[in-house]
């Protein structure tokens, strides 16, 4: 797994890489570590099967093959990462950096260029032989280390909806986004209009 090279480096290159990055880190989060999204809660138990089947069907990570044992491990990994989420969304930088400073440490993260035969190098911060677990870590925690390092922290939002912890990063030029789905902003959109209903009964 390695950073798609994207032409010409420059500061879009680096946004890019952050952001595709923090997706998948994200994606992590709220696959394997939230307790609700979307509406529903979602279930200790059946978990783990229905993030294995989430991941699986990411446009991300399904061209990966993951076992069951991958994804009990990324969940632990995404359990770390959300506390980091969590105090960035808080404003306890450093809380998130120590988060992030033992997941860096722990999973061998290293910033190395990676080159197929006959590609030009791309950046990456996993080591080339990394298994996808600890790779997955890395790359994630490295993209939150840059928006904690470079002050981008207000790009972190959760889903504002009813029954959902979703964690998104926020793309817009004026921080306005609220929900982490359009399925999200059309349940908050019924709950204020049934709401609203209610006060103002006709
Ligand atoms: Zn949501």
């Amino acid at each position: 797994m390695t950073v798609p090279a994207r032409g010409i480096t420059g500061q879009a290159e680096i946004d890019s890489y952050v952001a595709d990055w923090v997706e998948l880190c994200l994606t992590l989060v709220n696959d394997l570590a939230i307790e609700a999204r979307q509406g529903r809660q979602v279930t200790g138990d059946a978990g783990l099967g229905e993030a294995f089947a989430e991941l699986a069907g990411n446009a991300l990570t399904r061209q990966f093959e993951l076992s069951l044992a991958d994804v009990d491990d990324l969940a632990s990994v995404a359990r770390r990462l959300h506390i980091a989420i969590d105090a960035c969304i808080a404003g306890d930088l450093m809380t998130a950096a120590f988060a992030l400073n033992t997941v860096l440490a722990e999973f061998g993260a290293v910033p190395n260029l990676h080159a197929a035969p006959g590609e030009a190098p791309h950046l990456a911060f996993h080591a080339t032989d990394a298994p996808i677990v600890d790779a997955w870590a890395a790359e994630s925690a490295t993209a939150l280390a840059f928006l904690v390092g470079t002050h981008q922290t207000h790009r972190l939002g959760q889903c504002s909806a009813e029954t959902c912890d979703a964690f998104y990063l926020d793309a817009t030029k004026n921080a306005s986004r609220r929900f982490c789905s359009l399925a999200c902003q059309n349940r908050a959109k019924s709950a204020a209009y049934r709401q609203k209903r209610r006060v103002q009964p006709k």
